[in-house]
Parts: structure tokens; sequence; C-alpha cells
């Protein structure tokens, strides 16, 4: 069933901290990647997101995967503002088996209050032997938030990796990677979406990677299983890393300390 974006923004929820009275509390933005059974949008309009990619060799699908993920990453998300004593929201651009094209995502990630966006994806790729997290970002030369983008998505993949190695110790912290190998080289079409927003200006975005899941000993160990109990073990790091990396603009906006 698909839920009308505006129903999204009831959706946020806030982790209260004791002390803190921000009038403005950042939001993170998940975007569980793919989702549904046809693409949407269009080439011509760059706005074209493919239903699934990546599958793994028993047959679960990353669209699947992205969205249970981010379902966890959502509730931990919470769990370490609380932690942290951080007053946050959450929010994310899908909720269901659907798939939105990228100007929707990109629109639906489009708020003032903006902190940072994170596109959640499984890999996979030929061999299915590549075993590590990875994130992707827009190419320097076609991004203004290039150095903001990096640094964000080179300590989220770092704690994705921490997470994802209590379960696969050989799993490598494969750092970020271009989005150049995309479309001929003009790159992916929702970070070219989400350049056109005017609230995402100077906010980080990416997309992270969690594992290779056409590799078999990814499968076993990552998705078999308690997956929810090893998801949230990744989510958890990713969570502790998220609220902290967006500490600083908050206390600037309140004055808190
Ligand atoms: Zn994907």
């Amino acid at each position: 069933m698909c839920i009308p974006l505006r129903f999204l923004c009831f959706c946020l929820f806030l982790a209260a901290a004791s002390k803190c009275l921000c009038a403005d509390p950042p939001v993170i933005l998940i975007d569980p990647g793919h989702g549904g059974s046809g693409v949407a949008g269009s080439l011509a309009e760059r706005s074209n997101s493919s239903p699934n990619n990546a599958s793994s060799p028993g047959g679960l699908k990353e669209k699947d995967l992205t969205l249970e993920f981010s379902f966890i990453l959502h509730e931990e998300i919470l769990k370490a503002a609380t932690r942290q004593g951080r007053l946050l929201g959450v929010m994310m651009t899908r909720q269901a088996d659907e798939n939105l094209d990228f100007i929707a995502r990109a629109k639906a990630c489009n708020r003032p209050d903006t902190a940072c966006v994170v596109s959640i994806h499984f890999n996979a790729t030929d061999g299915a032997k590549a075993s590590g997290s990875l994130a992707v970002i827009a190419a320097k030369d076609r991004n203004p938030d290039y150095e903001v983008d990096r640094s964000f998505a080179l300590g989220l993949v770092t704690a994705c990796s921490k997470g994802v190695r209590e379960f696969l110790p050989d799993s490598k912290d494969m750092g970020t990677i271009h989005d150049s190998h995309l479309h001929g080289g003009l790159g992916s079409n929702f970070f070219f979406q989400l350049q056109r927003q005017p609230h995402l200006k100077g906010k980080p975005k990416c997309f992270l990677e969690i594992e290779f899941i056409d590799n078999p000993a990814v499968e076993r160990a990552l998705l078999g299983g308690d997956r929810a109990a090893k998801f949230r073990t990744i989510a958890a790091s990713i969570a502790d890393y998220l609220v902290a990396a967006i500490e600083e603009p908050a206390r600037q906006r309140t004055g808190a300390r």
C-alpha cells in the first residue's frame, strides 16, 4: 500500500533529551533503496529508481532487506539519541514495499531541518566473492559538498563495518567510492535530484552499501539465523555514529551545552 508523503511526516519520532529545549531538532533522513515491482520515474527526467538490484543466492531481495534494515536503524537512532541526551527526529522516504522515483525521494528529504540523507543498499558484484561495506558519494567535479559528503561517509562506513565484522570478521571497510560508474559517467540520478533541493545544500548525503549479499558466505553469516538481531547490532553502531556526527550543528542552533 502506498503511504502518501504528507503522512510520513507524522512518522517523525522525537527522542526527548533531559536538558535540551531545541525548537528545531535536526532530522536524519533514511532512504530504504528500491522497492515495489516496477521501475519508478524515467531516465529522461533522471528520476528512475529500479525496484531491485542485488539478490542473495537464496533469493532474498535487496529491496526487502533495505526496508527491514531501515526500520531497525530508525529505532536504533532514537535509542542512541536517548543514550547521548539528544533531541532529534528520524524519517524514512518509504515504509512499505513500493518504489518511489528519485524526484519523490528527494522532495521527501528536502526539509529545512534535514541533517543528513543516508540511502540504505545491499551490494552485488560479478563473481559473487566480494565482502565489505562501502559508501557512494557524488563525484568531486559535480559535487559542491564533496568534502562534507566524504568526511561523513567515511565515518559512516567505518561504523557500519564495525558492526558487520561482529558476524563477518574478514569483511572490509572499503571506504567511499564516487558515482562516476553510473549512467555513462553522469553519476547517480538520486544525487542529481538531491542536489536540486534547496534545503539540502551543504548537508551530507550518501549511499551506504551494507555488504555484498550475492556472496554465499555473506548470506550465511549476515542474513541467516536471527537476522533482525544481526541487523540491530550493525544499526546500533551506525546510529551511534549518526547521532554524534550531527551533534555540533544542533548545539550551535540552540546554544545548549
Ligand atoms: Zn541498491
